[in-house]
């Protein structure tokens, strides 16, 4: 069998760690498979590099960033090689233009174009045992780049896609994907088997248990994907093709997202073509706009306000107040203390009155909706950031969560 395995940066946080996780590789060429391990740097380390940059100037060139951060994950892939090397295990560690991976030139948020097997299927039939530094990647023109924060799920998934592995595991620090993020609601439960669209849902509603780019990959190229503890031998989650064996539930998750920003527009000319204005310049700067709402208003002008991640705020906000005097903006303000939080089910596609509820539990504790967004099997709602815990736990409990499901 070829297994890819990714350490996340709690699993390799100290050389003790390191240890483990390399006697967990040895088990695994011991019982004959080939490996290809992709680990992300030692934990703390990319917020440590990060500061440092911003510590230093206020807005470190983006290219300069990602020279800088993907070092993290050249140490933690040298020295799980070198403590494997030392047990006896021939390993090599490997960083993204020896193999190489190729991205666009979107530092900070590169994807993935291609990833080259040649040398990995090479080094594998030698015996080798291969650490590949997660997150990184390499321009056409030889330049460093990083996937973004998360990104090395994105790796291994890419790499298990690339090779054809037969299952793709993600090691991290809790025992798999929950129904909330367990530090938040410890009532949470374990999800047994997830399908990749659900999944898909809460990795981009705020699940960071996977990088929403991992699980896009894994459904695309329909790699199984099992995430799991790296201190522990219990099965975790399987996320897989939807089937008739999965939990039947009207909501399987509850998710929050700090990292989220809301910019408003006041008095935006009521025309063709002014949206397309406003959010290509954006779009053109690689910054995801999620939520969209546009208020018409008797006076023939609209109000428009729309979120987008809290790291590209201010950047926004410059782009759009550079577009303020050519359309004649009223005013443009915008709130950095706001969350997301969403429900997350494929049982939602058959059964109205789900959004009613959540609006209803939400009234219920006072918390008040700024904005709602909705999809076949999702619905989320911005609120203010200090609810966040609340409401998750709320959602939680009033959609019967803490409860093992039926079986069927
Ligand atoms: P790693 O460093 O291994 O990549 P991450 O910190 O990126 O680990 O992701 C694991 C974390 O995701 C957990 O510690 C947990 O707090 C958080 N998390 C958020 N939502 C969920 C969820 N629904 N199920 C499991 N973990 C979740
Ligand atoms: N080290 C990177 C980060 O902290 C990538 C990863 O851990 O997946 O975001
Ligand atoms: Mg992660």
């Amino acid at each position: 069998m070829l297994v890819v395995q990714k350490y996340g940066g709690t699993s390799v946080g100290d050389l003790e760690r390191i240890r483990n996780v390399a006697r967990r590789i040895a088990r695994y060429k011991e019982e004959g498979h080939d490996v290809v391990v992709v680990v992300s740097a030692m934990a703390g380390e990319t917020d440590r590099l990060l500061n440092l940059a911003h510590e230093l100037v206020e807005e470190p060139s983006p290219r300069e960033l990602d020279m800088l951060v993907a070092t993290g994950e050249q140490v933690s892939s040298a020295l799980l090689a070198m403590a494997l090397n030392a047990m006896g295990y021939p390993a090599k560690a490997l960083v993204a233009f020896q193999i190489p991976i190729k991205t666009d030139e979107l530092f900070g948020k590169a994807r993935i174009r291609d990833i080259a097997t040649d040398r990995m299927l090479e080094e594998l039939k030698k015996g080798y045992i291969l650490i590949i530094a997660g997150f990184q990647g390499i321009t056409e023109g030889g330049d460093i780049t990083t996937l973004g924060r998360g990104g090395s799920d994105t790796t291994a998934v890419a790499i298990a896609a690339a090779l054809g592995a037969d299952v793709c595991e993600i090691f991290t620090d809790v025992d798999g994907v929950y129904t909330a993020d367990p530090r938040i609601v410890p009532k949470a439960r374990k999800i047994k088997r997830i399908s990749y669209d659900e999944m898909l849902e809460l990795a981009s509603m705020g699940a960071k248990v996977l990088e929403i780019r991992s699980v896009e990959f894994a459904k695309i190229y329909k790699v199984p994907v099992h995430v799991r503890s790296s201190f522990s031998d219990e099965p975790g989650t399987m996320v897989v093709e939807e089937d008739e064996t999965m939990e039947k539930v009207l909501v399987s998750g509850v998710t929050y997202n700090r990292n989220e920003a809301r910019i408003s527009l006041y008095g935006v000319p009521d025309r063709p073509g002014v949206a397309a204005q406003i959010f290509g310049p954006i779009a053109e700067a690689g910054i995801v706009v999620d939520m969209i709402i546009q208020t018409g208003r008797p006076d023939g002008r609209a109000d428009m306000t729309f979120t987008v991640p809290k790291t590209d705020f201010k950047k926004t906000l410059r782009l759009v107040e550079g577009l303020a005097e050519k359309l004649g903006l009223e005013k443009i303000e915008g709130a950095e203390e706001i969350a997301k939080v969403s429900i997350v089910g494929a049982g939602m596609r058959a059964h109205p009155g789900v959004a009613a509820k959540m609006f209803e539990v939400l009234a219920q504790h006072g918390i008040n909706i700024h904005m709602i967004s909705t999809s076949e099997i999702k619905i989320s709602c911005v609120i203010d950031e200090k609810y966040t815990e609340l409401a998750v736990r709320a959602l939680h409990e009033a959609f019967g969560l803490d409860r093992e499901p039926e079986e069927e």
